[in-house]
C-alpha cells in the first residue's frame, strides 16, 4: 500500500516533493520522485519521508512520485535497497508508479522482484512493444494476466497516463487546471496544488493526457463487481480526502455514530469522557461524544517524535513501541469511567496497553470501542494486515478479545453499519469475511487452508503516522 502522484505541466520539483508529503501517511518506509526532461529520465529516492528526497531547484514537464508502505516485501533497511524497492521505475519507454499489490507476480515471472511496481513497469513496457505501441492494448493484456490491486500513474513518451484496476480497489483521482494535470492517490494533493478535483479515475478506465491539454479516456475492462477497499475509509486515507464522492472524515464520523448507538443499547454505566486514540479515530470520537452527550477529552496524546520506524518482529519489541507511543494526561484519569475509541484492533497490543495504562493511572472503568469490525483474514491487496493467525479476531471471540485487552466492555462495529457509514456497497471486505474478490487471491487462500497459517510472515508496519 502506497501513495502515488503524477504531474504533467511545468511544475517545480520541490513543489512536487511538498505534494508527495501529503501522501506520507500512506507510506513512510521510503519514497521517490522521477522526472522526465527531453525524454531524459532522472530519479531521486530516499529512505523515510519524502521530505528527505533531494531534488534540484527546477521545473519539469513530467513528474511521478511514490511513497512506499511495505506489504509483502521487506522493509527498506539501507540506501542500497532504494534502487529496487522503491518506485517510480523506468523500464523501456515507460515510467511508472503504483499503489496496490499484485498477487500473482511469482506465477507470471521467475524473476525475483523487491517491489511489484518494477514488475508492472516491465510487464507494461513489454506489452506496449508487443502491441505496436498501443497503451490501450497493453493495459487490456495487463488486465488479463494480472490479479490484484493496481492504481497506476505513468509516463509514456510525451504523455501522462493513469489507470485504475477494473475493481477499483485503491483510490485514484485527478484534476486539471490550465496546463497542469495532477493524478494522485488522494484528493488533498489536488487541493494543496490549487487544482480542482475532476473526479475519481473509474475502475477499468485508462486516461491519457497530452501536453496540449487534451485528455483521452478508454474503457479497458468493465467489471460489474467493484471492490473498493473499505479500510481506506476506516484507517488509511487522510480524513480530508474524498474517495468515491465520500469525504473520509464524514465516513469516520458516521462510524462513530453507529458505535454510539451500540453503546446505548449495551446499557453500561455512563462514561465521564470519550477519549480518541490519536489520530484516526478522532472524528468517530467526536460523533460518539455528540450522541452520548459526554465530553471528549484528549487524554491520550501521541509521541510525534518517536523517530524512524523499524520492523517489529518480536512481541517484546511491539510492547515496547506501544509503551513509547502514547503520553497520558495523568491528572484527568483517576476515578473516571473512560470510553476509548480506536480505529482497529489488529493483534490487540495497542488496546491492551492503553487499557492497562489507564487503569494504572486510576481509571475506574475503561470501555474500548473500535470503528472497524473484527478483522479475521489477511489482506492480499496491499494493506499489511499481518497473517490470519496474527489477527486476534481470527482465533478469539469478542469476549475473549475483551478479556485479553482487559476492557470492561468492548464495542465493535458491525459490518452492516460499516457499509452504511461508507455509503457504498461495492466494497472489498475480504479481511472481515474471507471473501476474496479475485481468483488468484482465492487460490492463495486455498493454499493457506491446505497448509495451515504458517505461510510467509507479512511485515506489519505499525508505526505509520496514523
Ligand atoms: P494492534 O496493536 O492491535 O496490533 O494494532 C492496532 C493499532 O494499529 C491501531 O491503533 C491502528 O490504528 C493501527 N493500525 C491498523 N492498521 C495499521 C497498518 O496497516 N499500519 C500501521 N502502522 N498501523 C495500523
Ligand atoms: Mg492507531
Amino acid at each position: 500500500m502506497c501513495g502515488v502522484l503524477g504531474i504533467l505541466g511545468e511544475y517545480s520539483l520541490r513543489g512536487a516533493r511538498d505534494l508527495l508529503l501529503l501522501l506520507a501517511h500512506r507510506g513512510q518506509d521510503a519514497s521517490g520522485l522521477l522526472w522526465v526532461e527531453d525524454r531524459q529520465v532522472t530519479t531521486s529516492r530516499s529512505m523515510g519521508s519524502p521530505a528527505r528526497i533531494i531534488v534540484p531547484d527546477k521545473v519539469s514537464q513530467f513528474i511521478l512520485g511514490s511513497t512506499r508502505y511495505p506489504t509483502t516485501g521487506r522493509r527498506v533497511t539501507s540506501e542500497e535497497d532504494l534502487e529496487t524497492f522503491v518506485g517510480p521505475f523506468h523500464r523501456g519507454r515507460v515510467s511508472l508508479t503504483h499503489n496496490g499489490n499484485v498477487t500473482n507476480v511469482k506465477v507470471l515471472s521467475s524473476k525475483r522482484y523487491d517491489c511489484d511496481t518494477e514488475f508492472l513497469a516491465e510487464r507494461l513496457s513489454n506489452n506496449i512493444n508487443s502491441n505496436d505501441g498501443s497503451l490501450q492494448k497493453a493495459f487490456k493484456d495487463l488486465e488479463s494476466e494480472i490479479d490484484g490491486a493496481f492504481s497506476v500513474v505513468g509516463v509514456l513518451d510525451d504523455k501522462l497516463f493513469a489507470y485504475r484496476d477494473s475493481r477499483g480497489f485503491k483510490p485514484l483521482v485527478f484534476g486539471r487546471s490550465g496546463d497542469t494535470t495532477i493524478v494522485a492517490s488522494e484528493s488533498t494533493v489536488l487541493d494543496m496544488a490549487g487544482v480542482p478535483m475532476e473526479r475519481d479515475v473509474y475502475p477499468g478506465e485508462l486516461l491519457i493526457f497530452d501536453t496540449g491539454g487534451v485528455m483521452e479516456s478508454y474503457s479497458i475492462l468493465q467489471n460489474a463487481l467493484h471492490t473498493h477497499c473499505f479500510f481506506e475509509y476506516v484507517y488509511f486515507a487522510h480524513p480530508a480526502a474524498t474517495i468515491e464522492n465520500q469525504l473520509v472524515y464524514d465516513v469516520r464520523f458516521r462510524l462513530g455514530r453507529a458505535l454510539g448507538q451500540t453503546f446505548i443499547r449495551m446499557n453500561l454505566d455512563p462514561p465521564d469522557y470519550i477519549v480518541p486514540v490519536p489520530d484516526t479515530s478522532r472524528p468517530a470520537a467526536q460523533a460518539m461524544a455528540e450522541m452520548l452527550q459526554v465530553p471528549i477529552r484528549e487524554i491520550i496524546l501521541k509521541n510525534r517524535y518517536l523517530g524512524r520506524t523499524f520492523i517489529l518482529r518480536s512481541q517484546e519489541e511491539r510492547d515496547s513501541m506501544a509503551s513509547n507511543k502514547y503520553i497520558y494526561l495523568d491528572g484527568k484519569i483517576k476515578g473516571k469511567n473512560i470510553l476509548v475509541v480506536d480505529d482497529s484492533i489488529v493483534r490487540g497490543t495497542t488496546a491492551r496497553k492503553i487499557v492497562a495504562d489507564l487503569k494504572k493511572r486510576g481509571a475506574e472503568k475503561v470501555y474500548f470501542a473500535v470503528t472497524c469490525p473484527p478483522q479475521t483474514h489477511a489482506c492480499y491487496y496491499g494493506i499489511d494486515i499481518a497473517t490470519d493467525r496474527e489477527l486476534i479476531a481470527s482465533t478469539s471471540s469478542i469476549q475473549e478479545i475483551a478479556d485479553f485487552v482487559q476492557a470492561d466492555a468492548l464495542i465493535y462495529q458491525e459490518t452492516s453499519t460499516l457499509e452504511n457509514a461508507i455509503g457504498i456497497k461495492d466494497l472489498c471486505l475480504a479481511c472481515l469475511d474471507g471473501k476474496y474478490p479475485t481468483e488468484h487471491a482465492r487460490k492463495i487462500r486455498d493454499k493457506v487452508q491446505e497448509l495451515g497459517t504458517t505461510h510467509n510472515e507479512r511485515d506489519y508496519e505499525r508505526e505509520l503516522s496514523e
